[in-house]
């Protein structure tokens, strides 16, 4: 029998909602698109970003300890720890429907909390830029600031905002217990949110103040497994040069070098694409027969076909 291809699908946030409700529904067809790929012969480890449901929790962290002061401030850390389990729940609740709707009934499903070690001397710590968490004024800027050591930032004329910074994923802690559950087959759900953020001292992991790409955690998490495809599953069909332009171009097959030069040409917004694009390139070259594709998350079964997407390999 033909090996079976690794995949390590990371899946955006149009595959999960903004709201409970809205999420409940999305995983729905998350779960037909990961299911497609199970039917399609693939191994399938699925990574998933966190943003809406992380603020979510954050936020009513801290209305609970403005309402009790008995309960202290709920480190972000322990709220990636939060978004990882419930947005793992629905995953798990879904994917079990869906593959016993398909008469799959000997794949088992596992949310692992996922640590992701980073670097605090990653430049990123030094110019913290992503904004999370409720808007806040002035005044209670400063009184964060002072009271828990949060950097403030004002926010597109919105109020001011807390921003933590988003360093490059250095570790997957718990790489040995991922790969054991999907070497005995089954459907690993890792890495939500990009990980809960550590540094390591001694023998001690510290959560930190930070949030990590989740683009870059997959791409990390695929390369551990020694995964043969890297999926980045979004809302766009694929990524295109001049986006947006009356003269944009969508990309179907590149390579890494041609990858390269449009991320130089400024094709891709960062925060959105570019982070996406550049995890891309990195697997891709990361060792010989490892491909990455971008491609919109129903799309996923054509886009494992070559039917669509855009697909990034190197030519080496
Ligand atoms: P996700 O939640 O999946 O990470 P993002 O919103 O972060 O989604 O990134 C995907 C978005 O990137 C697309 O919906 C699209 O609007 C935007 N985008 C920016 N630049 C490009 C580009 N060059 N080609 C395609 N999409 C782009
Ligand atoms: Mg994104």
């Amino acid at each position: 029998m033909e090996k079976k291809k690794r995949i390590v699908i990371a899946l955006g946030g149009n595959a999960l909602g903004n709201t409970l409700p809205e999420q409940m529904t999305a995983v729905k067809i998350t779960a037909k698109a990961i299911v497609d790929l199970i039917e399609e012969g693939c191994q399938v480890i699925v990574a998933h970003g966190n943003g809406p449901q992380v603020g979510m929790i954050n936020n009513a962290m801290a209305a609970l300890s403005r309402e009790n002061p008995a309960q202290p401030n709920t480190p972000l850390s322990v709220c990636v720890a939060m978004s990882q389990a419930y947005i793992g729940y629905d995953l798990q609740n879904a994917l079990r429907e869906e593959l016993l709707n398909r008469n799959i009934e000997n794949i088992p499903v596992t949310t692992m909390i996922t640590q992701v070690r980073v670097d605090l001397n990653d430049p990123a710590f030094q110019s913290p830029s992503k904004p999370i968490g409720h808007f806040m004024t002035e005044e209670e800027a400063r009184a964060a600031e002072e009271q828990y050591g949060y950097v403030t930032k004002e926010d597109s004329g919105r109020g001011y905002r807390r921003v933590v910074a988003s360093p490059k994923p250095v570790e997957i802690i718990e790489t040995g217990a991922i790969r054991s559950l999907v070497e005995a087959g089954q459907i690993v759900i890792a890495c939500g949110g990009g990980g809960i953020p550590v540094t390591l001292k001694d023998n001690h992991l510290k959560g930190a103040a930070a949030v990590i790409d989740k683009d870059f955690a997959s791409e990390l998490l695929a390369e551990e497994l020694d995964a043969d495809f890297l999926i980045i599953l979004t809302a766009v069909e694929k990524a295109a040069i001049r986006y947006g332009k009356p003269d944009q171009q969508w990309l179907s097959h590149i390579t890494t070098d041609q990858a390269r030069r449009y991320i130089s040409e400024g094709h891709f917004a960062p925060g959105s694409m570019l982070p996406k694009v550049e995890a891309a390139v990195k697997f891709a070259e990361s060792k010989e027969g490892r491909t990455s594709l971008i491609t919109l998350l129903e799309k996923a079964k054509e886009g494992i076909q070559g039917k669509t997407g855009t697909r990034i390999s190197s030519p080496m």
